[in-house]
């Protein structure tokens, strides 16, 4: 690999020679020359596209936009750009035009489960808030692919107010997790009033921002937006590194700023194909991660948006990658698979099998190695009854600190107080003829 130094400044002088590289690191000068047609590209990246190609991409930027930082074209490699996994991630590709006929707007019915706008209340204690629809750079395999460019879906500072309100009034909500949009788009000054805000609910035990900002423009990442972070302990961080080339010294520096300031750091990949669809390239990927104090925390199937297609592999490939990872490396070096269920139904864990059998009291297991071992269980496990009076309980939980809600789906019918015997879908036809008696 050239050095990464040297094309900085080939990519500096393209844009304005009399700048020098110390302006690379303002990340207001990199949006500002953030690339968004295709001509700048070709000429930045020094590669050209034949007419037929061209014509197709400018199609597919007709739907879709193109915005990509300096910074994040710099890691591209010209040579091979057309397989190069920052290449792919950035720059359009016809294939979005693909739509395929199980293909959604909104696969996970994220705005079907917003009671204001700019909120996703679909789990019980935690909510999805929206607070930028903007981002540096524009991931082509973004979920959100309907609202990329969409001025008309900005939030507002009365939206946010009106996000905030909903939060403050739904004490079951404990998590709060910001998104968009990238939320670092937003100033500091911005960010510091929403946190403020949030902070000042009392119910709300922990916020989480989501962000590509390390991977993407690591220069955001500035002393002062840490500063702001820092006031409002705790914060959480999750960003999105996809690939091993991602990872570059900048940042590696921008990771270090946050985790220095106490932030836990999370990562969120998606598995796209022609990109990281190989064990090897993830496990040294997460490698990377926890190095730099990152908990590789999901690995994405990716969802069903429209203009994906392309980028979708089996849900075999993703449980094949996780045999690879488990019992091979450290266990904080495996995130969990997900499936975003289409729906709304949120995420979904899945593995390979690690259950093989099972008798009245034994288990019989597998390993990662292929051993077969068994688990005898104990002969006298008295359970606990709950039915949830934990005043008359041996155990000590002190629910005056420990507010409760209803338990819903799978647990609810595990429960010993709930007498309710099945999960029953509304629409099957037994049930119509029931709804007719
Ligand atoms: C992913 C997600 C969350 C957070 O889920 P965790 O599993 O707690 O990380 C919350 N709300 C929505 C709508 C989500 O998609």
């Amino acid at each position: 690999m050239e050095s990464y130094e040297g094309r900085q400044q080939e990519i500096v002088d393209r844009i304005e020679s009399e700048e020098t590289v110390t302006l690379w690191h303002n990340w207001e000068w990199q949006l500002r020359h953030s690339v968004n047609d295709i001509d700048t590209f070709q000429r930045l990246l020094g590669v050209k596209f034949d007419e037929e190609e061209r014509e197709e991409i400018e199609k597919t930027l007709d739907k879709f936009p193109l915005s990509i930082t300096p910074y994040y074209l710099s890691l591209i490699e010209a040579e091979d750009f057309r397989n190069d996994p920052i290449f792919m991630q950035s720059f359009p590709s016809p294939h979005e035009l693909m739509v395929a006929v199980d293909d959604m707007e909104d696969p996970l019915s994220e705005d079907h489960d917003s009671p204001v706008a700019g909120i996703t209340h679909r789990y019980p204690d935690r909510v999805l808030f929206h607070i930028s629809n903007v981002c540096s750079m524009y991931c082509r395999h973004c979920t959100r692919k309907r609202k990329v460019g969409d001025i008309d879906s900005i939030p507002v500072k009365s939206d946010v107010l009106r996000g905030i309100d909903y939060i403050a009034n739904n004490p079951q909500v404990r998590d709060v997790l910001l998104s968009g949009g990238d939320p670092f788009m937003l100033s500091d000054e911005y960010l510091d009033w929403i946190l403020t805000e949030l902070r000042s609910i009392p119910h709300v035990e922990v916020i989480r921002i989501g962000s590509r900002m390390p991977v993407v423009l690591p220069y955001r990442i500035t002393n002062g937006l840490v500063e702001v972070l820092k006031k409002h302990h705790p914060i959480w961080v999750n960003t999105h590194f996809n690939h091993p080339r991602e990872v570059t010294a900048s940042s590696k520096a921008a990771l270090k700023k946050l985790a220095d300031a106490g932030i836990p750091l999370g990562n969120q990949t998606v598995l796209l194909a022609g990109v990281n669809d190989c064990y090897r390239i993830l496990k040294k990927l997460f490698h990377m991660l926890v190095q730099n104090r990152v908990r590789p925390y999901y690995l994405y199937q990716c969802d069903l948006s429209e203009g994906l297609t392309h980028f979708r592999t089996s849900v075999g490939k993703g449980i094949e990658i996780m045999e690879h990872l488990i019992g091979h490396t450290s266990g904080f070096a495996v995130p969990s698979y997900v499936i975003d269920a289409p729906g709304g139904g949120g995420k979904i864990p899945v593995m390979p099998n690690y259950l093989i059998s099972w008798s009245t009291n034994k288990v019989i297991l597998r390993n990662y190695e292929g051993v077969i071992t068994s688990y005898k269980e104990p002969d006298s496990y008295e359970p606990i009854y709950c039915d949830r009076k934990c005043d008359d309980c041996k155990l000590q939980l002190k629910l005056d600190e420990a507010e409760e809600f209803r338990s819903v789906g799978i647990a609810r019918l595990l429960s010993d107080f709930d007498k309710d015997l099945s999960l029953i879908p509304e629409d099957t036809d037994r049930m119509e003829r029931r709804n007719v008696e």
